[in-house]
């Protein structure tokens, strides 16, 4: 078969492990799953409710233009319905995005190490890749836009950026937008949104009116809980919006996932609460941290990379043979560090104490060695 000669080079993405695979696998009966940024209090109850309430027929096909979600984002956020367009999570938004735009004999701009779905999906559509290292965790803004010229069709920022935790602050964004190419598209993307606690964050709904080519992408699957369901949004001015739509498949986002996203959108006191839960989590990591001379990052999201300056995967094993599932930093960029999501109150204490265990026992191994 004469596949796409870049496909055959990619690896399936490899998910953090699941709950019950680990159960089975070492005998355990409880494991906490701290690797994927899920929200670990779930979503509004609202959410769920109405997902329990629908009675319309599961042989319909969903809204394809999502309407009820549309009008309640689009409410929300004060842009117009044709300002936004709707993705089977952020995931395929980035594909859409990627399909439009990327192609051989064009390039893209990104961070590294940041998610990693940018590059991928790039590589699939025959574009040269042009990493830029961040420095001390953060967007080299400056170096990427010397990486751009006028064969680069998108340049991805992630802000907060995953796996680092860090965020670009509003003026450094300025700066960057006022100087990247109108023909270079940036791609904004927000996962972590409603995480941030930073004062100088970017409002991006503002730049959109001032950008004609930027396009921020946020998520239903984080702090709004609802990862199973897979919704996702980008939003930008209603050109940009006409010209991806045809790339959309014409039913990408469930009925569940679109109505279950309404209620959730509009339970705002839950995402307060679950934001405000979070920073404590955080903080108390920092705590942790520093009282175990372990470094990290200061973060705007729902996890936190620490750096055991030893092999990750080592840390990993060690936590999941303990009950405890969180992503080794090898395969993120970072190979001496692991991400954490910050889970509810009780899972943090319970995987801290795994954490002081190791590094008590690779204390007293090093002391041993030095006698
Ligand atoms: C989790 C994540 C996504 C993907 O989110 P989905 O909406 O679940 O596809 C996109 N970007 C970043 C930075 C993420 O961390």
């Amino acid at each position: 078969m004469r596949w796409k000669e870049e496909i055959l080079e990619l690896a399936p993405y490899q998910p953090g492990k699941s709950i019950d695979e680990v159960k089975r696998q070492y005998g355990l009966d409880h494991i906490v799953k701290l690797a994927s940024n899920e929200n670990p209090f779930g979503c509004s109850q609202k959410a769920l409710n109405a997902i329990r309430d629908y009675e319309s027929s599961l042989a319909l096909y969903p809204d394809g233009y999502a309407t009820d979600i549309r009008t309640s984002l689009s409410e929300f956020l004060g842009v117009e319905l044709n300002q936004l367009i709707f993705g089977n999570g952020s995931d395929e938004n980035i594909q859409i995005i990627s399909r439009a735009l990327l192609r051989s004999g064009y390039n893209t701009v990104m961070a590294s190490p940041t998610f990693s779905q940018y590059k991928h999906n790039a590589i699939i559509e025959g574009a040269e890749v042009r990493e830029v290292p961040l420095v001390s965790g953060e967007h080299d803004l400056e170096g990427m836009l010397a990486a751009i010229d006028d064969k680069t069709n998108i340049v991805w920022l992630c802000s907060p950026n995953n796996p680092t935790g860090t965020y670009i602050p509003e003026k450094d964004l300025i700066s960057f937008l006022e100087r990247v190419p109108k023909e270079t598209l940036v791609v904004l993307d927000e996962a972590y949104y409603e995480y941030v606690v930073a004062e100088d964050y970017h409002q991006s709904i503002d730049l959109v009116k001032q950008y004609e080519n930027l396009i921020v992408l946020r998520t239903f699957s984080k702090i709004y809980g609802l990862a199973s369901q897979r919704i996702g949004y980008g939003i930008s001015n209603e050109k940009v919006i006409r010209t991806l739509e045809p790339v959309r498949q014409p039913f990408n986002t469930s009925t569940f996932a679109q109505i279950a996203a309404i209620s959730a959108l509009l339970d705002q006191e839950y995402v307060v609460e679950c934001r405000q839960r979070n920073r404590e989590g955080l903080e108390q990591f920092y705590q942790f941290c520093d009282k175990h001379q372990l470094s990290y990052m200061k973060s705007q999201t729902n996890f936190i990379l620490i750096d055991f300056k030893v092999d990750g995967n080592e840390v990993f094993q060690y936590l999941l043979e303990r009950g405890y599932i969180v992503r080794s930093g090898s395969g993120l960029g970072f190979p001496t560090s692991v991400r954490i999501t910050i889970g509810s109150k009780e899972q943090n204490i319970g995987v801290q104490q795994v954490i002081e265990q190791f590094v008590n026992e690779r204390k007293n191994k090093a002391a041993l060695s030095n006698h």
